[in-house]
């Protein structure tokens, strides 16, 4: 990050500072969120964490979520922080339309703005950026950013658990976008007096019973495998949604089950919202899922994890998914997985 001096300047004395992350927060929006909030507090600052909507049940242990203010709950107060704030951390999104609504407000404010993400095509509407595309998530990047304000050796419990969590979130416990340097950084956390074992199973082991069976029903009933294109579909229709009396964040994991296949190189999680149709795209090896979010999906991510949405039909959007196929086909028929 340039000028990290400057922005030490800055956080040298109290300021009333605002984090932001994006709609629909997984385990490394929140786990980061709350990691930059414990150690800004830990350090005098008055601070309020923001989420454009809610978060999943799976994450209520964490310490202080209740004080995250979502904007679908109390727009109003979520202007009121944004425009007291003399600071605003955006972490874990790469562009304003991550934030819906929020996005608008803090636009044309004049805060300064700092943005923490490591999604690719950062665009630039912050003052500071500390992008790193390579990182597992944005929580290793909240610890290195910690780390390179002098203040590692001083960081609390509360804010190596949040990192933590947002690590084995986004690394899929461990499985992608790992690095020697990741791991070092785990051992630190567990140095810290991180109780992995415990955050696994609360994080992890926290379904109800309607999710496991919804998880079934759609491996046995709703998987369509297109082995010309390596590729694997699961959809779900607003009726299922009813009938399974499930919400959004519940369906959070099944589009990794498609990857289990030996040949399956793209699988693809295509779901039926009140106002859009939300697409999940996952990957192995060196095909990239981002470049077809972005391209026809109004979205983005990363090279094996990326999403998008559409303004259509579940099914003109699923045909058109199949349409787009076609073009990819040599490329995932390429892809070495040995
Ligand atoms: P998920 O499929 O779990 O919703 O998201 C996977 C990845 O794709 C995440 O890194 C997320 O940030 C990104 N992503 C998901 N939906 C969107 C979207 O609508 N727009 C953009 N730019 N990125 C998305
Ligand atoms: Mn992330």
């Amino acid at each position: 990050m340039k000028n990290l001096h400057e922005l030490k300047r800055l956080l040298s004395a109290p300021k009333d500072i605002a984090i932001i992350s994006h709609r629909n927060p997984d385990g490394d929006a929140i786990g980061s969120s709350l990691a930059l909030y414990h150690y800004l507090c830990g350090h005098g600052h008055a601070v309020h964490v923001i989420l454009p909507s809610e978060y999943p049940d799976a994450f209520l242990w964490m310490p202080d979520i209740a004080r995250i203010v979502i904007y679908d709950n109390d727009p109003e107060h979520v202007k009121e922080i944004c425009e007291r704030a003399e600071i605003i951390f955006c972490l874990d999104f790469n562009s304003l339309d991550r934030i819906d609504k929020v996005g608008e407000i803090i636009q044309p404010l004049r805060s300064k703005k700092i943005l923490i993400d490591h999604h690719l095509h950062p665009e630039s509407f912050t003052d500071y950026i500390l992008s790193d595309t390579s990182a597992s998530s944005t929580s290793e990047l909240v610890f290195e950013f910690i780390d390179r304000m002098g203040h590692k050796a001083s960081m609390s419990l509360h804010a190596a658990e949040c990192i933590y969590t947002g690590i084995v979130t986004d690394t899929g416990s461990f499985k992608y976008s790992t690095s020697a340097r990741l791991f070092r950084i785990v051992a630190e956390l567990l140095e810290m007096g991180v109780d992995d074992y415990r955050l696994q199973d609360l994080i992890f082991n926290s379904l109800e019973e309607k999710q496991l069976r919804l998880l079934g029903y759609c491996l046995y009933n709703r998987l369509e495998v297109l082995p010309e294109y390596r590729t694997a579909i699961i959809t779900l229709s607003k009726e299922d949604y009813e009938t399974f009396d499930i919400v959004r964040g519940e369906t959070e994991g099944i589009v990794n089950y498609m990857l289990k296949l030996r040949n399956v190189v793209m699988g693809v999680f295509i779901t039926e919202q009140p106002t859009i149709v939300k697409i999940s795209l996952r990957s192995k090896g060196d095909f990239s899922v981002q470049e077809i979010a972005r391209q026809y999906f109004k979205g983005g991510g990363h090279r094996n994890a990326a999403g998008g949405f559409a303004f259509q039909s579940l099914k003109a959007t699923v045909r058109r998914f199949k349409e787009v196929l076609p073009q990819y086909k040599e490329a995932l028929q390429a892809v070495n997985l040995c």
